[in-house]
């Protein structure tokens, strides 16, 4: 099944001045021919790469495999022969700056613990490559400043890979959010968390101060920051946050569990956001509006999102994401913003507004619960509920 924007749009009950920003959609578009798809180089082959990227170029309609980067040898040769890629399309972390000579690839996907985002992105960047790097952007305000300055002097672009971007539900909610179908918006609540197993090395890292950079708020916590801004369209001007640790459990001894924040918006909306790392899994938010809610739970699944209407106190059946590879959607926008035919939505500058706000979260938690000020005068420069066409 394909959705495509009138479907959704009408769905959502928007109006027409929600014109699409580029005339083609995904779903309308036919798959490239192999030798015309972008080359995607992935570099760390963990959990995400093995088990959702590599499927999903598999399926992806302008995206595909073109080279692997580890640090382990055999493991890149098998996952290579696994996917038909030649022996010399096989990279190591220390001879990877030969990938300025390979043609094949045109894209470098950076999806290594955090801490090591920002060293390889400005690699590839200053090899000619374009760049799609994994959330959280980087693990410092300075390092993600230079990967927005390495891909400026680079001319090549820096995507963050912020999959709800590109994800049908979440699409659907943006607009029928700005549509107003169920009046203005008053509030946002955002619950992004999970138990972390530190026995398990995926997760051992994300435990890790250094490597990690904030524990459960850059992992999962990122989630709701974003979605309570793509929501609603509009910018922080201050947060309120306060946190809750418990320093005897041995895996918090560097980073915090337990987030609350309190984000206000110009237009009068609140937004609660939580997150934690000893907690239930849940990647869920909810819109509270004037006559109803519209309840996303899960809303960043993989798979499986669900949105329900809540009207005049009534659930309505839930509208489930159709299906698809959200991974494969968000190559494949990336590989149509390479070849000019799509707008560049998650920048470099989404990755790093998210960043100073998690900052600013972790400042007023800090001072418990302080008033910190984000007004500094971002905007995103296009709307995914406009821009993003996706089958
Ligand atoms: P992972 O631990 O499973 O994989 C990381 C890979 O990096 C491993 O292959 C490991 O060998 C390699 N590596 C290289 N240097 C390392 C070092 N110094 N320490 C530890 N590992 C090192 O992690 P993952 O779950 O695949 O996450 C990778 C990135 O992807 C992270 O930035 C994470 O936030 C992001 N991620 C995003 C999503 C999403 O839905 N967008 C989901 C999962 C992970």
């Amino acid at each position: 099944m394909t959705i495509s924007r009138r479907s959704l749009l009408g769905a959502a009950g928007a109006s027409a001045a929600l014109a699409p920003a580029v005339a083609q959609t995904q779903s309308q578009a036919k798959a490239a021919e192999p030798s015309d798809k972008v080359g995607f180089a992935i570099v760390g082959l963990g959990k995400l790469s093995l088990g959702q990227l590599i499927p999903g170029l598999k399926v992806a309609k302008n995206a595909r495999l073109a080279a692997v980067v580890s640090g382990h040898p055999d493991k890149a040769r098998r996952v290579a022969a696994e996917n038909g890629l030649p022996a010399d399309a096989v990279y190591g972390y220390d001879d990877y700056d030969r990938i300025a000579k390979d043609p094949r690839i045109q894209v470098v996907y950076v999806v290594l613990p955090n801490a090591l985002h920002a060293e390889h992105t400005i690699k590839a960047l200053k090899a000619g490559k374009h760049v799609l790097c994994e959330k959280p952007m980087a693990t410092s305000i300075k390092d993600a400043e230079a990967m927005i300055a390495a891909a400026k002097a680079a001319d090549r672009h820096l995507m963050i890979a912020y999959r709800c971007h590109y994800e049908p539900m979440n699409l659907d909610v943006m607009r029928r959010l700005r549509a107003r179908s169920l009046g203005r918006v008053r509030q946002i609540n955002t619950t992004m968390g999970r138990q972390a197993d530190p026995s398990d090395p995926s997760d051992a890292w994300r435990l890790d101060g250094e490597l990690s950079g904030n524990g459960a708020l850059g992992d999962m916590g990122v989630y709701g920051v974003s979605a309570a801004r793509y929501l609603l369209n509009e910018e922080p001007i201050a947060v309120q946050a306060w946190a809750q640790t418990d320093r005897t459990d041995p895996r918090f001894k560097e980073t915090e569990d337990l987030i609350n924040w309190q984000f206000r918006f110009p237009s009068g909306v609140i937004a609660n956001g939580s997150t934690s790392f000893a907690y239930a899994p849940t990647m869920a938010f909810e819109a509270i509006c004037e006559q109803g809610r519209l309840v996303a739970d899960p809303a960043a699944f993989y798979g499986g999102n669900r949105l329900t209407v809540v009207k005049g106190g009534q659930a309505q059946p839930p509208v489930p994401a159709p299906p698809g590879d959200q991974f494969a959607r968000e190559m494949d926008w990336m590989a149509d913003v390479v070849r000019g035919k799509a707008p560049m939505v998650s920048p470099g500058e989404e990755g790093l507004q998210d960043m100073r706000l998690m900052q600013a979260i972790l400042e007023s938690a800090a001072k418990d619960g302080a008033t910190v000020r984000t007004d500094w005068g971002y905007r995103r420069a296009v709307d995914p509920a406009v821009a993003v066409n996706v089958a």
